[in-house]
């Protein structure tokens, strides 16, 4: 019986995952799901009080993009690089509260918000442990222009296929957001739906999307 068991979990993975990027990035912009505690309210956390880490975002493998999608892949690891070694992120992260008003995270495999921080800046993916402080990515870029998925992925493997037809529109702040996010399945966290916004995968995409946002536009500057 235990046989079934793994097969069965990669193949609900894969399905989410399709399911998760066949929504449009704009549809991040006016979520209000990204909510964190203030450091006045009663269950605020200091974030110094949780060890920091520090996070290189490397393309291991990038390919079918032309030279203005790796120019804008390359925008995108920056803001990545600089959102997720900043104070502000890490803020965000350890004081978001669920849609319940709890700090934590929806589906978070048990795991606490300053828990899933540590394995966020560890940079150790579920497939490649041996790559401590580095967020690795496998991209590959294809055209489907009747389609709606914005991209996809499976848990069993590193490679993220990113739809060329949503892509071609998007800002490096936004193709930021859309990679933290499918970052945060490859250390292991997932979501019941493509509804469940707060979730790991979608509230630090989120997050990563709006800090980016903000400091591409100069309107933020981080703290480290
Ligand atoms: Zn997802």
């Amino acid at each position: 019986m235990t046989k079934w068991i793994l097969p069965l979990a990669l193949l609900v993975s894969a399905a989410s995952y399709a399911d998760c990027m066949s929504q449009p990035m704009e549809g991040s912009e006016s979520h209000d799901n990204a909510k964190v505690f203030d450091s006045h309210e009663r269950n605020y956390r200091e974030p110094a009080l949780t060890e920091t880490g520090h996070l290189s975002v490397k393309g291991m493998q990038i390919t079918g993009f032309d030279k203005n999608g790796l120019i804008k892949i390359q925008s995108a690891f920056n803001l990545m690089e600089s959102v997720s070694n900043s104070l502000e992120f890490k803020d965000r992260v350890i004081n978001f509260k669920n849609d319940k008003g709890q700090r934590a995270f929806a589906s978070n495999n048990g795991l606490t918000n300053e828990q899933i921080y540590a394995i966020y800046m560890s940079g150790k993916e579920t497939l490649q442990q041996n790559t401590p402080g580095e967020m690795n990515f496998f991209l590959k870029q294809y055209n489907r222009w009747w389609s709606k998925v914005i991209g996809y992925t499976s848990a069993d493997v590193n490679l993220i296929n990113v739809n060329y037809k949503f892509f071609k529109n998007y800002r490096p702040s936004d193709v930021a957001g859309n990679l933290t996010h499918e970052w945060t399945h490859k250390i292991g966290f997932d979501h019941a739906s493509a509804a469940e916004h707060d979730s790991a995968p979608y509230a630090i995409g989120y997050i990563m999307d709006e800090l980016a946002e903000a400091v591409a536009a100069g309107k933020l500057e981080l703290h480290y």
